[in-house]
């Protein structure tokens, strides 16, 4: 397979197969993108809170080596596509219910050589002064990101100047004998050397044609947006109960995990709560409002690793899809590109039935 002129569909442009599509372009593939919504980044990739974070990941964590790695890539990325993170944040402030357990936190971090630094309430006032009541002690962790997933999806299907057709469901692979040959649209084909199967949760939709599943679950959490005038918050806040952002257009962002299905933890009912503990903690103009309150379902594995390979037992299909997917993306694009292009398989991640 590994040839730089090769013909590849990308089935999904969300952030990990727009990320795959800009790593495979720049090495030389004709790439075609297909995707189902009408714009790149509108699967759960719209929903994602937006943060490229180390400090919000368990230290010893089965991922947490693949995290640091992704962020090393995220700078990379940042280096080669300057424009696509002009909005970006940087630096998130994170702590927990006591002092003790911020510092040994923090600690945890730093033995696995992650550079975080402790902050106190004066430093985290002077750089917070919206916040209502500082915690004594914070973690700062200088390298985080807060930035729009679907925008960068977008920038980078654009970046990489590689064909598109948008609006359209691949309804199956094209086989020929045990070869994808390409992909079946409701209104034509596209034929292809390589198929590369990047549709998140629905990943296995394709994959089950082909006699494998990924055992990808749907995992929800909940995204609440909310109108604001004017600034009020500088970095990433992650506290107990409350973890929020603010992007150029002073919109606040609020991640929430999933309760339950119950009408009284629906989306828009946590949305309201959230905004009376936000009036509790933080000082917010007049007229902030809930604008947005939806559930999202994160691609997930239970072992907390990607997927990335070749489907065993046929030849031209290869599946790119795992969460944290913001955070993996550009890690995932440039092993996926090595792998298929340049026969480099990462010790990474674990192959998990794939080759
Ligand atoms: C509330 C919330 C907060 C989150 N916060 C973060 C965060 O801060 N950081 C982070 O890293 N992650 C975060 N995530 C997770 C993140 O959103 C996902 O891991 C990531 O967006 C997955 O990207 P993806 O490209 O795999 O999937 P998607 O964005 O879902 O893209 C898959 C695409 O494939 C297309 N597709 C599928 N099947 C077909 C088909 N047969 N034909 C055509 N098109 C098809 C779909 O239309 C879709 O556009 C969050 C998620 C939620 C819900």
């Amino acid at each position: 397979m590994a040839s730089a002129k090769i013909r590849v569909i990308i089935i999904g442009a969300g952030i990990v197969g727009a990320s795959l599509a800009f790593h495979f372009a720049r090495r030389g593939a004709r790439v075609h993108v297909v995707d189902e919504n009408e714009q790149a980044g509108s699967g759960v990739t719209a929903r994602a809170f937006g943060w490229v974070n180390i400090i919000n990941i368990v230290p010893r964590a089965v991922n947490y080596s693949l995290v640091q790695q992704a962020l090393a890539d995220f700078t990379r990325l940042q280096a080669d596509l300057p424009d696509a993170f002009l909005a970006t944040r940087p630096g998130s402030l994170f702590w927990l219910k006591s002092t003790a357990e911020t510092e040994a936190f923090a600690a945890a971090h730093r033995a696995e050589g992650t550079d975080v630094e402790l902050v106190d309430a004066a430093k985290i006032a002077a750089w917070e002064p919206n916040l209502l009541e500082p915690p004594a002690c914070a973690i700062f962790s200088p390298r985080d990101l807060a930035l729009d997933p679907a925008r960068l999806a977008r920038d980078l299907i654009d970046a990489a100047g590689v064909a598109v057709t948008f609006g359209q469901k691949v309804e199956s692979l094209i086989l020929s004998g045990d070869r994808v040959r390409g992909v079946r649209l409701a209104d034509g084909t596209i034929e292809a050397d390589l198929v590369v199967l990047a549709g998140g949760t629905a990943v296995d939709r394709l994959t089950e044609s082909l006699g494998f599943r990924t055992g990808v679950e749907a995992s929800p959490s909940i995204i609440l947006r909310y109108g604001c005038a004017e600034p009020v918050v500088n970095r990433i806040l992650r506290g107990p109960g409350l973890e929020i952002r603010q992007s150029a257009d002073n919109m606040l962002h609020v991640a929430k995990g999933y309760i339950d299905d119950r009408k009284e933890n629906a989306p828009e009912r946590v949305g309201e709560r959230i905004l009376k503990v936000m009036h509790e903690r933080l000082r917010l103009p007049e007229g902030v409002s809930l604008v947005e309150a939806a559930a999202g379902y994160r691609p997930f594995f239970s072992d907390g690793m990607p997927r990335l390979g070749f489907l065993p037992g046929i030849e031209g299909a290869y599946v790119a899809v795992g969460h944290p997917g913001v955070i993996l993306a550009p890690l995932l694009g440039r092993l996926a590109a090595e792998h298929v292009l340049e026969d480099r398989r990462s010790p990474l991640i674990p192959s998990a039935g794939l080759i």
